[in-house]
């Protein structure tokens, strides 16, 4: 698994999920903690951003990034998870973590791009070509022409607009989105600005392939 930053709507099943299947973790300093802090081993590699690894036949390329912000234009419990807590923990204990990060996935010639957060540091993200580009939607008001500047360096053939559910709720086909995060207008914000891309946006439970 691969989680991109450590809030609760990211982080909060790993220690479960990673027990249960036995599989390894990457993620920043915050993943590291909150997995030692459930009593697992921490990650195989604490991601910084700058990383190339690889996971069976995926290669993983982390990236560094700002989180996006909120109203009132600050990012949502910023800094690192504490060491000294004692889980169960509670929402505002989940620190986004030092540094939140973008991810490319590539397999069999196949590259996704994964942006957990509406945010980005132009100069750190790399140019490349992708099959699809996951994108958060949540938040993306408050980050200056984020549109934009995430085409100016990630070119996919499919844009997926994702994170835009009310996750404080259970998960269902009429869950509200969150505020400001349209997933259809923030589409025809990216058919405005690269009409090539065709926008797919994903149901509960869709199967998408790779
Ligand atoms: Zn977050």
């Amino acid at each position: 698994m691969v989680i991109t930053h450590s809030h609760s709507d990211h982080l909060l099943d790993t220690p479960y999920i990673a027990r249960r299947l036995g599989v390894p973790v990457w993620g920043n300093e915050s993943t590291d903690t909150l997995l030692r802090l459930h009593g697992l081993p921490g990650c195989p590699q604490v991601l910084a951003g700058g990383e190339t690894f690889t996971i069976g036949p995926f290669t993983v390329e982390a990236c560094k990034t700002r989180h996006g912000l909120v109203a009132f234009g600050k990012a949502p419990f910023p800094g690192r998870i504490s060491p000294d807590l004692h889980p169960p923990l509670r929402v505002w204990h989940y620190r986004h973590g030092e540094p939140p990060l973008l991810i490319f996935v590539t397999a069999g010639g196949r590259t996704i791009f994964h942006q957990g957060t509406a945010n980005l540091i132009d100069n750190l993200l790399p140019e490349r070509r992708v099959g699809s580009a996951w994108v958060c939607v949540s938040g993306h008001m408050y980050t200056p022409d984020f549109v934009p500047r995430l085409l100016r360096r990630v070119h996919p053939e499919r844009m997926i607009p994702f994170h835009f559910e009310d996750f404080s709720r259970p998960l269902a086909a009429d869950t509200p989105t969150l505020p400001g995060s349209d997933p259809r207008a923030f589409g025809r914000q990216v058919r405005a600005a690269a009409p090539e891309v065709e926008i797919v946006v994903p149901k509960p439970y869709e199967r998408i392939p790779f």
